[in-house]
């Protein structure tokens, strides 16, 4: 049996397979992999799929009662029973894969926490070193790599890989599971108009966000810059506590991380648990009157100027 297996939930669509097999391929460097496929119907389309991406056994794990139900509350129930159905994998610490994504982490932590495994989390780097797994786990916004070792499985994780390759001659044992176990309920969502004027931060592909050193009237500024120029509002912590931005719209570690294309940081010093929440492929263009500021340390344009004579002229000259 391969030491690593992945989990790739049907209602997840075909991109999530893909890159679930993907990640499967990659980890297994050639060793072979398993794939549970967990679905309310099995699909030959999907097991096939699966056998060309090198998986030597593929178990669809059929529970009649899922339908199209993608929530992952839902789906560890049902993947854990699959999982405890089929033969022990390999290896000291076997690693079962989950497809990339928020979901994928997700579920891959309510398993961990179920079958008394380790959730390793979003990797960009796992692979085995004898009997130990190693992961690779950036932090602070890509500017640091965190290095892990995991001696004792099953560790669940997510990495997105490449593309993954397709080999029309494969073949693998495939096996049904029937579910019968308990789903809890789906969760009933509410959907409300927020009233909010600016797009949320997610997305985004401009970023205006200011910090401790901008008043009421600077964040009106900078709100109708962020509008007149196609993206949205952000803020540090201070300008939270503040009551500047709403805490939905904080920037850095404890609040959001965004990747837009242009980040326009006005009055922020730019500390580490601020920049933690920005991409580093965002280009960062720094407004601050102090010339020492840290933020021009990563700023790809920087002016040493008060937002109170800056804004109002970028603003007529953007009229
Ligand atoms: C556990 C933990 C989690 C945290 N999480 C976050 C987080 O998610 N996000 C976050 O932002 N912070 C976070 N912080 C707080 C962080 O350490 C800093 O305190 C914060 O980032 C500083 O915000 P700031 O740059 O707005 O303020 P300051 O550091 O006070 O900087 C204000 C800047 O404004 C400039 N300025 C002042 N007046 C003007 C003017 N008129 N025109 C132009 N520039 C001016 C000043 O020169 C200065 O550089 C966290 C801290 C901890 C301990």
């Amino acid at each position: 049996m391969s030491r690593v297996l992945t989990v790739i939930p049907q209602a997840w669509g075909a991109q999530a397979l893909e890159a679930a097999l993907g990640a499967a391929q990659q980890v297994s460097a050639g060793e072979g992999f398993a794939a549970v496929l967990i679905c309310s119907q099995s699909s030959a389309q999907d097991a096939e799929l699966a056998t060309r991406a090198g998986a030597r056994q593929v178990y669809q794990s059929v529970h009649a009662a899922l339908g199209e139900c993608d929530e992952p509350q839902v789906l560890v129930a049902a993947v854990a029973e699959a999982l405890r159905a089929i033969p022990r994998l390999g290896g000291e610490v076997p690693l079962v894969l989950l497809p990339p994504g928020p979901q994928g982490e997700e579920l891959a932590a309510l398993l961990a926490d179920s079958l008394d495994g380790q959730a390793v989390g979003r990797c960009v780097v796992l692979r085995f070193e004898g009997d130990a797994l190693l992961a690779e786990r950036t932090a602070w916004g890509g500017r640091m790599r965190v290095s892990l070792q995991v001696n004792r499985g099953p560790a669940f994780a997510c990495l997105r890989a490449g593309r993954a390759l397709f080999n029309i001659e494969a073949s693998a044992d495939i096996f049904t599971i029937e579910l019968h176990g308990h789903l809890p309920k789906a969760l009933t969502l509410d959907k409300r108009e927020s009233g909010q004027r600016l797009p949320p931060l997610e997305g985004a592909k401009l970023v205006v966000s200011g910090g401790r050193g901008v008043n009421e009237q600077g964040f009106a500024l900078l709100e109708q810059l962020a509008l007149s120029l196609g993206g949205t509002l952000g803020g540090s912590l201070p300008a939270v506590d503040a009551g500047m931005v709403p805490v939905m719209r904080q920037v850095g570690v404890s609040g959001k991380f965004v990747s837009p294309h242009i980040y326009v940081a006005v009055g922020i010093s730019g500390t580490l648990q601020h920049l933690a929440g920005v991409s580093l492929e965002s280009c960062i263009v720094a407004i601050n009157q102090d010339p020492d500021a840290d933020i021009f340390k990563v700023a790809n344009l920087g002016i040493v100027a008060p937002w109170e004579a800056l804004l109002p002229a970028l603003l007529d000259e953007l009229r």
